[in-house]
C-alpha cells in the first residue's frame, strides 16, 4: 500500500518525523509531498523544503520525497496513492481535516483518508509556533530536526 503524506512542511517538524516513521512502518511507500500552494506565504521555499526532506529521508528507500501542486485528489491518482496520511493534533484539527477529507472523497471516491494521531509529545507543536519561536533567537532544537535548526540559523 502507497501513502501519500501532504502538507506544507514550513518547516517539517518532530511530529511530521514522528508520523512518517510510524507511516513507514505500515506501509509499503510513504510519500511524503510539499503542497506548492501560491496563496499561502511560506518562510521556506519548496526547494529548501525538499532539500530538508531529502536531507531528512534519504537512506529510507520507502520514503519518497516530492511536491505537487493543484488538486491533492489528481496529485494522488498520478503517484497511484492508495491512501492519503494525515495526522491528528487535537480536536482543533479535527473539523478541518474532517472538511477535506469528505471533500476529497466527493472528488474521488476510491481514495481513502487515514488519520494517525499525533505522538503524545508533539500534540502542543506546530510549524508556525516553532517559526515564531525561532524568530525571536528561541531554542527549537527540541522541536525540529537538526537539519532544520542549522536552516532556521541561515534565515534569522
Ligand atoms: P497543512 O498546511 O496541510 O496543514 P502541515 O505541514 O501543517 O500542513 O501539516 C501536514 C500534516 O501533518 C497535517 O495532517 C497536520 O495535521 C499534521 N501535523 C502537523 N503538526 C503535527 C504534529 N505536531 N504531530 C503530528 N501531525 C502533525
Amino acid at each position: 500500500m502507497i501513502a501519500l503524506y501532504p502538507g506544507s512542511f514550513d518547516p517539517i517538524t518532530n511530529g511530521h518525523v514522528d508520523i512518517i516513521n510510524r507511516a513507514c512502518k505500515k506501509f509499503d511507500k510513504v510519500i511524503v509531498a510539499v503542497l506548492n500552494n501560491k496563496n499561502k506565504k511560506t518562510l521556506f521555499s519548496i526547494d529548501e523544503r525538499l532539500e530538508i526532506l531529502n536531507t531528512l529521508f534519504e537512506d529510507c528507500d520507502k520514503i519518497i520525497t516530492d511536491s505537487f501542486d493543484g488538486l491533492l485528489i489528481d496529485y494522488a491518482e498520478k503517484m497511484q496513492a492508495d491512501v492519503i496520511l494525515r495526522g491528528l493534533r487535537a480536536v482543533t484539527d479535527f473539523e478541518y481535516e474532517m472538511q477535506m477529507s469528505m471533500f476529497n472523497k466527493a472528488l474521488m471516491p476510491e481514495i481513502e483518508t487515514i488519520f494517525m494521531v499525533t505522538g503524545n509529545d508533539y500534540s502542543f507543536l506546530s510549524s508556525s509556533l516553532v517559526k515564531e519561536i525561532a524568530s525571536f533567537n528561541g531554542d527549537v532544537s527540541s522541536f525540529v530536526p537538526k537539519v532544520v535548526v542549522d536552516k532556521f540559523k541561515e534565515k534569522y
